[in-house]
Formats: structure tokens, C-alpha cells, sequence
């Protein structure tokens, strides 16, 4: 998934944490075999050649993470869309030879994409491509699900005071001793002037930012972030950073790219009709937060939380 995994956890003994520690990285290794598109043999490229000839079975992960992204997609009018890849392709290539794509070269890739044309069967778990050449791209979502995942195994080795880090993309455990939760400090663009933005104590849920601190590629003059507003085919150019904290890292991970595309009030709007998500807005208009997060961490559990 192209980023670095940080586990934490406290246990009664290194045998029994060393354990479950390879335990939780074995689970993410699959799951990065299973969900990239870096890797030609992923399950989710064979999908991608072979989705458009019948319906492909597919795991359970897979069909997890793309029934979130189509839930999500619906919800977001379309802001939020997994089957980017072809424009997403695009715009990598202009980040490594720093030059914009053609707008010809980015309507041909459009063409390709639309989360309209990805159908799920949930009784068979099957899942059909309706145009060929399509490339989906789960870089908004997997990182999350995998953080929840590797949560999860720990759990099963009864781990329960834990964190799972995936660059901007945590999911959070039960608290550690004698605290009531994880110090998390929420990072934005003002991160460069050397401060974070918040600090938070949270447990029993997930958080995610996602932003263009980190991956953006300047053009012209022009910042470009790695996110794409379908709309325009562009990476975003307006300075964004969403903090999302929800009870799955996969609807925070996917949330907090969502409310990137979507803008400060249409974020705020789609945050407020959820009871089990809050999030906060750094523009260059300042802050702005949902009520639900000034009391993000008092509160003990996320609707329907399972860590
Ligand atoms: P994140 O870092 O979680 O915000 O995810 C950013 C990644 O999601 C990008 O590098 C792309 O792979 C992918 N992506 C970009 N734009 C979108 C979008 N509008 N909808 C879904 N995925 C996207
Ligand atoms: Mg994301």
C-alpha cells in the first residue's frame, strides 16, 4: 500500500506480543497482495482484466472494501470514486516527470472510469467490470481497512490495548494502562510551521487525514494534490486537510478523502446526517469541526465500534 505500518501495543509479555505482532503484519502483508494496484498479480488487477468478460468471485476483503467505496461513492454524488485509476495514473506521471496531462489524454482516461460501471452481487460475491480496461484504485480506503484488520488479529491474540498506524490512517484499541486513551496529535497543513493542530485522546476508534502535506506535485505554479476531483479530473488545487475519526479506519480513511473532494460545507453537511463520524476542516480559512468532534475524546465508543 506503499506506506510504513506502525504497530503499538501492550502486553503482558514480549513472547505473547512478539506473537501477535506477526501475526497483525502477516494479515496487512496479504491484504497488500490482495488490494494493490502497484502489483500486476493482486487480486484486485486480476479483477480488473478479468471483471469485464463475466463476474469475478472475490474475497471477502475485497468485496468489503468495494461495497464501502460504492456506498460511499452513492453518498458522495460521485466524489468519491474508486475507479479513478485510469485518471490517477495520469496524474502519477505528471507528479515524477512534472508535467500536466494532456486534457485529451484525461477525458480518454474518464472514459474508463465511473462507479456506476462496477456491479457488486452480494448473494454471490461476485463482482462485474461493465467497461473494459477499467483500473480501480483503493489507495483512499485499503490502508484503513487494513489498520481495523490488523486491530482485529491482535484482539485474537487478546491484545486489546493497542494501535494500529498506517501513515495518516490509525485505528485505536482500548487505552493504554492507567489512561483513558491514546494521545493522537492531529496534523494539518500548519504541521510545516512546526505545531500540531490538536491533540486528542482517543480510544476505541479510528482517525484518518488526509490532506496534501504530503503527496502533491507543484506544475506551473500550480499545487496539485494526489487527490482527484472527478469533476474536473484535476488533483485538488484548493489547500485542504480533513481529519475524520469514525469507528472503522475504513469509513474514516475513505470519509477524510470524500470530505477532501467535497469541500469544507458539503463536508460538514455529509458529516452531520452521520451519527458515528466528526471531522475537521483546515483551510485557508482556518478550522472548522463538526460538533461531534470537540468531544471525539470523551467519548468511549464509536457507534457499532468493534475494537
Ligand atoms: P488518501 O491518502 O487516503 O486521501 O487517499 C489518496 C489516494 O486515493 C490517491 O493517492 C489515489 O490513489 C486515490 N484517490 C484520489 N482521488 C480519489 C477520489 N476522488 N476518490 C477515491 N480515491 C481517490
Ligand atoms: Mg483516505
Amino acid at each position: 500500500m506503499g506506506t510504513l505500518f506502525r504497530i503499538t501495543v501492550y502486553a503482558h509479555d514480549a513472547t505473547s506480543a512478539g506473537e501477535a505482532f506477526r501475526a497483525a503484519f502477516e494479515r496487512i502483508a496479504d491484504l497488500d497482495a490482495a488490494l494493490s494496484d502497484y502489483k500486476p498479480d493482486s487480486e484486485l488487477m486480476r479483477l480488473c482484466r478479468d471483471g469485464h468478460t463475466a463476474p469475478v468471485a472475490v474475497s471477502a476483503d475485497l468485496f468489503t472494501v468495494l461495497t464501502a467505496a460504492q456506498q460511499l461513492a452513492e453518498e458522495t454524488g460521485g466524489a468519491f470514486d474508486v475507479t479513478l485509476g485510469p485518471v490517477i495514473r495520469l496524474w502519477r506521471t505528471a507528479r515524477r516527470e512534472k508535467w500536466l496531462p494532456a486534457e485529451s489524454d484525461l477525458k480518454a482516461a474518464a472514459a474508463r472510469t465511473g462507479y456506476r460501471n462496477v456491479l457488486l452481487d452480494p448473494a454471490k460475491r461476485t463482482v462485474f467490470l461493465k467497461l473494459a480496461d477499467m483500473q480501480l484504485d483503493l489507495g483512499a480506503i485499503a490502508k484503513g481497512y487494513a489498520a481495523d484488520e490488523a486491530l482485529a488479529v491482535l484482539r485474537s491474540h487478546r491484545i486489546t490495548r493497542a494501535l494500529v498506524a498506517a501513515s495518516g490512517d490509525l485505528a485505536i484499541g482500548d487505552p493504554p494502562p492507567g489512561t483513558t486513551g491514546w494521545r493522537v496529535g492531529v496534523d494539518s497543513y500548519r504541521a510545516e510551521e512546526g505545531r500540531f493542530s490538536r491533540t486528542l485522546i482517543l480510544r476505541n476508534a479510528a482517525i484518518s487525514t488526509s490532506g496534501d502535506t504530503e503527496q502533491f506535485t507543484e506544475i506551473g505554479g500550480v499545487r496539485y494534490s494526489h487527490i482527484i476531483d472527478p469533476a474536473t479530473l484535476h488533483g485538488l488545487t484548493q489547500r485542504i486537510g480533513v481529519t475524520v475519526i469514525a469507528a472503522r479506519g475504513l469509513d474514516a480513511d475513505s470519509l477524510a478523502t470524500a470530505l477532501s473532494v467535497l469541500g469544507r460545507e458539503r463536508g460538514l453537511e455529509l458529516i452531520a446526517k452521520r451519527r458515528c463520524a466528526a471531522s475537521l476542516f483546515v483551510t485557508d480559512r482556518g478550522e472548522n469541526e463538526s460538533p461531534s468532534f470537540l468531544n471525539a475524546g470523551t467519548r468511549a465508543h464509536w457507534c457499532g465500534s468493534a475494537h
